[in-house]
């Protein structure tokens, strides 16, 4: 039997099965009690220093007797602190990305994804570099600056180099005064070889979800092809970490296995991740198993409620306080304002799921990977997050300046946030605004960002913010940053 060790490279030790037995067996033991709950959440608040907040994090047993705890007080008391940290670390600024399919050629044989090999029905895409500039020209044009690129896992079809060629042309289209500043990654686990080849062509996040800790589902969710791989995928990390890749982004696909099972092995792999390479994870997505062509979600035993979804988001933003978290088009615009309550950094906007999708107008299309319950354009999402306080950020600076990992993390952990991160959201919102929005839109975001920069605390840093402000309104210039 394997022995949990979160700083062990082998899957079995960091992501022990035995462990998250015991920890689920520990929840349901201290679930009601209500000293340990105070401490934990008492443990959770963020706590005020001379230059910021620092919060101290929860273990994966910590927060899973949160998660078991069903009393509606102490839910309402993890939403009010899930709140405050969001608010302490990541201020009111919402990050804003598309995803972008580059091909759906697939091997593998994953029961609930629509591009599993034996779907002979749906058309297989793969896009040429001139498909993926005139992609890349519709999403600019759109206002977007941050993509995350998905594809199939196929070598032949789609092997690494098709890959770096697509992140290549991503990065060369300079349509009018947009261009793509940021391109993230979410392919099939690979080599330390390749991992370093995607560093070295500038990628900001590699992403990719475990889908499901429980290796015995796991092999069950992926019968055929190289993901069957149980450990290969759950070291695929560490392998990314050694190829020089700072930002790594887990997540699980919500639905597949008990959720409570997901969260502690969520939990312990962002542990492992920090106990080994000293910076947890940059991201965690929390996707949920969607409709698709040849899928129903329903198949499968473990869906959860909007209630649990957001309770499970809300302890994942005590238990990691400084990791950015992502919700994508996959929920609806109601399941997404409650979120945004409760943790999250990161949303997509007027994305769609398909290959060749942002240049095809009819929806849905043939291709796509899933249903998209929130189907509003950008500048509907852009507006939307702004009536409700939040200030949607085109900001991709600190890869760019090399704060990445643990340098990210320090800014995060400093207090310098509203004399960096702020004015930079205000910069890029004002970009967006010049450059592609409605004009509802523009009033409201004009107004924000005058409001809005008046709390960059440093007189320095706001003249200087106000001047490149009025620069991008007066002239082309653009990508000003701290
Ligand atoms: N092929 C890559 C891999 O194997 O990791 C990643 C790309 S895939 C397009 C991105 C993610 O979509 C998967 O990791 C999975 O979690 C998610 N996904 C697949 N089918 C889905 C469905 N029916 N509903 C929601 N998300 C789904």
């Amino acid at each position: 039997m394997a022995i949990y060790n979160p700083s062990s490279l082998k899957a079995e030790e960091f992501i022990n099965h035995e462990e998250i037995l015991e920890t689920l067996a520990y929840a349901d033991a201290h679930k009601n009690d209500r000293a340990l709950i105070d401490a934990i959440l008492e443990k959770a608040k963020p706590q005020k220093t001379a230059t910021g907040y620092v919060c101290k994090g929860l273990s994966h047993r910590e927060a899973s007797v949160l998660l078991a705890n069903d009393d509606p007080e102490v839910r309402e008391e993890i939403y009010k602190i899930a709140e405050e940290i969001k608010l302490a670390f990541y201020g009111n600024r919402i990050v804003i990305f598309a995803p972008l399919y580059l091909s759906n050629y697939c091997v593998n044989g994953c029961l609930y994804c629509p591009y599993h090999l034996k779907n002979k029905h749906i058309p297989r895409k793969k896009l040429t570099q001139e498909e993926v500039k005139a992609e890349v020209i519709a999403l600019q044009d759109m206002g977007h600056k941050r993509l995350a690129i998905e594809a199939g896992e196929d070598p032949k079809n789609n092997p690494i180099e098709y890959i770096l060629d697509c992140i290549k042309t991503i990065y060369s289209v300079h349509h009018k005064n947009g261009d793509i500043r940021r391109v993230n990654v979410n392919i099939a686990a690979t080599t330390v070889e390749n991992y370093r080849k995607l560093k070295d062509a500038g990628i900001g996040t590699y992403i990719l979800f475990q889908e499901t800790y429980n290796k015995e589902s796991y092999l069950y969710l992926h019968p055929t092809g190289p993901k069957h791989d149980y450990d290969y995928h759950t070291e695929a990390m560490d392998r990314a970490m050694e190829g020089g890749i700072d930002d790594v982004g887990l997540g699980v696909l919500f639905g597949l296995e008990g959720y409570r099972y997901e969260f502690a092995g969520l939990l312990m792999h962002a542990e492992h991740l920090e106990a080994v390479h000293g910076v947890g994870p940059h991201t965690i997505s929390v996707p949920r198993v969607k409709r698709a062509d040849d899928i129903d979600p329903d198949a499968f035993d473990n869906g959860i409620d909007d209630e649990t979804f957001a309770k499970i988001t809300a302890c994942i933003r005590l238990a990691v306080p400084y990791t950015g978290m992502i919700i994508s088009t996959r929920e609806s615009e109601q399941v997404r304002s409650k979120l945004l309550r409760l943790g999250i950094s990161q949303v997509s906007g007027g994305s769609r799921t398909s290959v060749g999708g942002y240049t095809t107008e009819e929806r849905p299309h043939d291709t796509e990977q899933f249903d998209v319950s929130d189907q509003r354009s950008l500048d509907e999402v852009v507006r939307w997050l702004m009536e409700n306080g939040h200030i949607p950020s085109f900001c991709t600076a600190c890869y760019r300046e090399g704060r990445t990992g643990d340098r990210f993390m320090s800014l995060c952990k400093s207090g310098q946030i509203l004399n960096c991160c702020h004015p930079n959201a205000l910069m890029t919102l004002t970009e967006y605004l010049e450059d592609y929005a409605s004009t509802a839109t523009k009033a409201i975001g004009y107004e924000m960002v005058e409001r809005e920069l008046q709390r960059i605390p440093k007189e320095k840093v706001r003249a200087i913010a106000k001047e490149h402000i009025e620069a991008i309104k007066s002239s082309n210039r653009r990508d000003f940053r701290f």
